[in-house]
């Protein structure tokens, strides 16, 4: 890692990549980073200096991203997933084997200083846990006989792409930096991953006027594929609407909601899509710029996306002049996140985007009408663009066949977890989860996750259910529990990731989620009693209403949830009222009384 004058040159480098933009700071920390190996005082008053802002506002952006290490980590820095999938699947013995291996902690550096070890929230991995990063390569089913080859293998390593072992996912062993997953799509659908399609959907948008392709939009009731359900045709009118020089089309590509991975396998199968999808929404809200903001965890997708924008830039579908037309010019830049959960949601990741902790915004003004660099923003996710590409490629009518009335057309689904079959299923909203859970291999689904943590925990006798925004709502994760799991330390293992995930602005979800998480861990200890349930019941319900932005307002859900659709569980584990203590308060002051009575005791007794 780099001595103080090499640093400064690559501090130097990345802030002239950036043109000195202070609101590119995140880039300037990544380059940084990614040199240092961490980063510390020295480099915070670089780059402030170079930027002309205190080292003290860059430390506070830095300070907010799990990704950022502030102490010298090993040549090889280890990500393990922590997610109740993972840790259902060995990721706990998996880590043992790996700290044993190579003789650091958890959370610590080994003495030769060549690794470091660190659970990471989730890194989008479910369909193929136990799952791991290795200096940002993705390495998946991993088991604990793993570890000695691959660590073995490292050290004789330069910690760059040479000499690396061979090791990967879906059977095909690849060098770690290339290590590629499986992207998993286990039932391609008739809309996303329609192999018909003629990829026409921007060519047949810019031939009709900005307001009839919103209209089109509309017409297909096409809402949010990230689990808010928002209607993209209004969110597209407001967002033309508004008023500003500029508007910026931002694509989410932060799916962090653990069990979810369908964005991934979005990038890595349709890329083309999703850039057309913004692209079509450019025209449709006169926008030249769009950013798509990559979770860490996917830092590996970002050369093969970078190279399908240069293609696109070469075929005449971005920058100027697109396709001809003279008026159209828009391109798009990739941000990559530093691994915050809360930057999915949509006003945090504009304040990431803009070089800053990632924060959730005060609303309104809501992003449409000012959202990044002040201009209005429509913020989508990497679904809804590809979807709207599909819309404008085979209209509206086509789109909305499939669905709902009120769910119109297809989702894709990342199941996970105890089944034959995990993977992407694309299918039309409305399905059942019993039809789901068929298709996937689960019949002794013991209970099942939809929407993530912060979704619903779906007991059997619901699994009649529909997918859909109307009925169960959810971004796409399934996560299933068979026979064998216990669905209060689920429930906890969710808290505790709320708790964890918590920026810390309000007090409601700071306090709140962290006594949540401590009173799920005395009841699944055994140690509760009826009243610290009611406790909890009622805290979580200050905790959804006084919160304020969507995390602390879902982080009690997996508590509510259990509690409503699993009274029983709960029932079991408390302490029983009538239950006769195992310690003996006299008996066990006894000993106590026997120390102090020979001073106190002795003249009576001599009497
Ligand atoms: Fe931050 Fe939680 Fe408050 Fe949202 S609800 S602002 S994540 S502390």
């Amino acid at each position: 890692m780099g001595g103080t004058a090499e640093m400064q040159a690559i501090i130097d480098d990345a802030v002239r990549r950036v043109g000195a933009d202070r609101t590119r700071l995140m880039d300037i920390l990544q380059d940084t980073h990614r040199g240092h190996g961490h980063l510390d005082h020295g480099d915070f008053a670089a780059i402030g200096a170079a930027l002309g802002i205190r080292a003290a506002a860059v430390e506070d952006t830095a300070s907010f991203y799990a990704f950022f290490n502030r102490l010298p980590r090993g040549r090889f820095h280890i990500f393990f997933s922590r997610t109740p999938v993972s840790l259902m699947k060995g990721a706990r013995e998996v880590a043992a084997a790996f700290a044993a291996a190579t003789g650091a902690q958890i959370g610590a550096v080994s003495p030769d200083g060549a690794f470091s070890l660190a659970w990471a929230a989730d890194l989008g991995m479910a369909d193929q846990e136990p799952s791991a990063l290795v200096n940002g390569a993705a390495v998946v089913r991993l088991s604990p006989a793993d570890a000695p080859g691959i660590v073995a293998a490292l050290k004789g390593a330069d910690g760059k792409a040479s000499g690396l072992p061979l090791f990967g996912g879906d059977g095909a062993a690849q060098s770690l930096p290339q290590a590629r997953i499986a992207d998993s799509l286990v039932e391609p659908g008739p809309a996303l991953f329609d192999a018909e399609a003629t990829g026409d959907g921007l060519r047949r948008a810019l031939e009709r006027p900005p307001d009839e392709v919103v209209k089109e939009i509309s017409k297909a009731k096409l809402r949010g594929r990230g689990g808010a359900g928002f209607p993209t045709g209004l969110k597209w009118k407001l967002c033309r609407q508004g008023k500003g020089d500029r508007r910026f089309v931002v694509c989410n590509a932060d799916e962090g909601e653990p069990g979810t991975f369908k964005d991934r396998v979005l990038l890595t199968r349709a890329p083309d899509l999703v850039f057309e999808g913004m692209t079509i929404a450019a025209h449709a809200i006169g926008a030249s710029s769009g950013v798509v903001y990559l979770r860490a965890e996917y830092a590996y997708l970002l050369a093969s996306l970078e190279e399908k924008l240069s293609a696109r830039r070469a075929a005449g579908r971005l920058g100027r002049n697109i396709l001809g037309r003279s008026n159209f010019d828009f391109d798009i830049r990739i941000q990559l996140g530093a691994g915050a959960y809360v930057c999915g949601e949509e006003s945090s990741l504009i304040e990431s985007l803009e070089g800053k902790r990632g924060s959730p915004r005060d609303r309104p003004p809501f992003p449409t009408e000012r959202g990044y660099l002040g201009g209005p923003t429509a913020v989508d996710n990497v679904e809804t663009f590809a979807c709207a590409t599909r819309i404008l490629e085979r209209g509206s009518a086509w789109f909305s066949q499939f669905g709902t009335p009120e769910s119109t057309g297809v989702k894709l689904f990342s199941v996970s977890g105890d089944c034959e079959r995990p993977g992407v299923y694309e299918l039309p909203f409305g399905v059942t989860l019993n039809e789901l859970l068929d298709r996937v291999g689960a019949s002794e689904a013991r209970f099942v996750q939809v929407g993530g943590p912060s979704g619903e925990c779906v007991a059997p006798k619901d699994y009649g259910r529909r997918l859909a925004y109307e009925d169960l709502s959810t971004g796409g994760s399934v996560m299933i529990f068979g026979p064998q799991r216990n669905v209060l330390e689920t429930a906890l293992e969710f808290t505790e990731f709320f708790a964890e995930e918590s920026c810390g602005w309000c007090t409601p979800c700071r306090v709140g989620s962290t006594i949540l998480a401590e009173t799920m861990r005395k009841i699944v200890g055994g140690r509760a009693s009826l009243e610290d349930v009611i406790a909890a019941h009622n805290l979580a319900r200050t905790v959804k209403r006084t919160s304020r932005c969507g995390l602390g307002q879902t982080a009690p859900n997996p508590i509510v949830s259990t509690m409503r659709n699993f009274p029983e569980r709960y029932e079991a584990a408390l302490v029983k009222e009538d239950f006769t203590p195992r310690v003996d308060l006299n008996d066990a002051l006894e000993e106590s009384r026997r120390v102090q009575r020979p001073d106190k005791t002795m003249p009576e007794q001599q009497a």
